[in-house]
């Protein structure tokens, strides 16, 4: 650091040349976020300073992140919402906002667990979850800091999680089942109603992951089952910060039943309240208001436009492709397409270096990944299929 400070103008034109190394979502068809809606921006600019790591002295920003988790209670059909104050959480659903889609299936793992211990299930040493094969890396992390194995059920061919797979991999040291709604590689969505009768008969939870499906799937013409209108599902991860247009970080954690999050409960003395249930302790209060605009501003109608525009751009995508012989690997489910192309490593790298398109691959089997959001347009579509038809004639 240096000794003396300085100007302003030093620090800000600084600033400035390093923003410029950032994308801007130019040609970007790999990220799963996107530009935040500005009224977003500002209403997470008003609430700045706010920490709801400490509720008694942040009581507004304590309302609106209630009023979200309403919000978002409603949009997964929970029955009626409440977010907890810092001592209990009395009634049905409850949940809170977090950083994003890491840390809620990093805590609904963590609630599982201490939910089975408070229980006094006699369980061995080695406890386990399943997980589909396309989970996100985020399970790895949960492998590593509570020491459960994560077991991973292979996919059908249509990149949902095999029902069988998943039963054969279930054990007496199991405690829970996870469900992806929207998968980050295929967009796909598991069956959750199959997972979700699973684990009811064998006493198990069910997390979803829907950090992407979650702001995708009510609003598709033909929504999925996936949320808790589906007896048994116990948790659910959705996030703000990547379809819901709202700023980095928000995420949203939601548990059918209290209990779970009583047991994430660590007592906090020189707080002004007496318990915390989250990860974090300093928590923004500003995603929580630009959460909380966002979410009244555009409304139902106002998402359905959304999921709409990025599903209409998707089957522009898919359709053009095909025309130039390119086939994707299933029919998109949402706004991410796997397209199956000759030596897909190599055709990432030209794309990028030649024509400045940020496009990922997905691992089994390797394909092009393309994820369609709102920053991108109908003549992004057009340009990016031209230049892959270079590319891949080059090859
Ligand atoms: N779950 C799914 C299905 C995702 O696609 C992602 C990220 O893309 C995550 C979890 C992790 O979310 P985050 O990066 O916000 O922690």
């Amino acid at each position: 650091m240096n000794e003396q400070g300085l100007s302003e103008k030093e620090i800000f034109s600084y600033l400035e040349n390093v923003k410029s190394e950032d994308t801007d979502y130019y040609r970007v068809l790999s990220s799963m976020c996107t530009h935040p809606h500005r009224i977003a921006v500002e209403a997470h600019r008003i609430f700045i300073e706010t920490n709801l790591g400490d509720l008694g002295l942040f009581a507004g920003a304590h309302r609106l992140e209630k009023e979200v988790i309403g919000m978002l209670g409603e949009l997964l059909h929970a029955q009626s919402v409440e977010v907890p104050s810092g001592e209990s959480c009395k009634s049905s659903v409850c949940g809170y906002l977090t950083t994003g889609g890491t840390e809620s299936n990093i805590q609904a793992i963590r609630g599982m667990k201490n939910h089975v211990t408070a229980r006094g299930k006699k369980l061995g040493e080695n406890l386990n979850i399943v997980v589909p094969e396309s989970a996100h890396f985020s399970f790895d992390k949960v492998a590593n800091m509570m020491g459960i194995e994560v077991k991973r059920a292979t996919l059908d061919s249509e990149f949902k999680v095999d029902i069988k797979s998943v039963e054969n991999l279930i054990d007496t040291n199991t405690i829970g089942l996870v469900g992806i709604a929207g998968n980050t590689e295929f967009g796909q969505v598991d069956p959750i109603e199959e997972l979700a009768k699973l684990t009811l008969e064998n006493e198990l939870f069910l997390h979803v992951d829907a950090a992407f499906g979650g702001f995708v799937i009510p609003f598709l013409e033909n929504p999925y089952s996936f949320d808790f209108k589906v007896p048994g599902v116990t948790s659910i991860a959705i996030d703000p910060h990547k379809m819901g247009l709202s700023t980095i970080p928000s995420g949203a954690l939601l548990f059918r039943s209290p209990s779970f999050l009583d047991s994430l409960k660590v007592n906090t003395p020189y707080l002004t309240t007496k318990a915390q249930f989250t990860l974090t302790g300093t928590r923004s209060g500003a995603s929580a208001a630009a959460t909380y605009a966002v979410m009244k501003y555009l409304g139902r109608e106002g998402y359905r436009k959304n999921v709409q525009y990025c599903m209409q751009l998707t089957a522009k995508l898919v359709e053009e492709a095909r025309k130039l012989g390119f086939e994707p690997l299933i029919e998109p489910v949402m706004n991410v397409v796997a397209l199956r192309v000759p030596n897909p490593d190599l055709v990432r790298e030209q794309l990028l270096k030649r024509f400045d398109w940020n496009v990922s691959i997905t691992r089994n089997p390797r394909s092009l990944r393309l994820v369609l959001m709102p920053h991108n347009t109908s003549q992004d579509v057009e340009e990016f299929l031209q230049d892959l038809k270079k590319v891949t004639a080059e090859l």
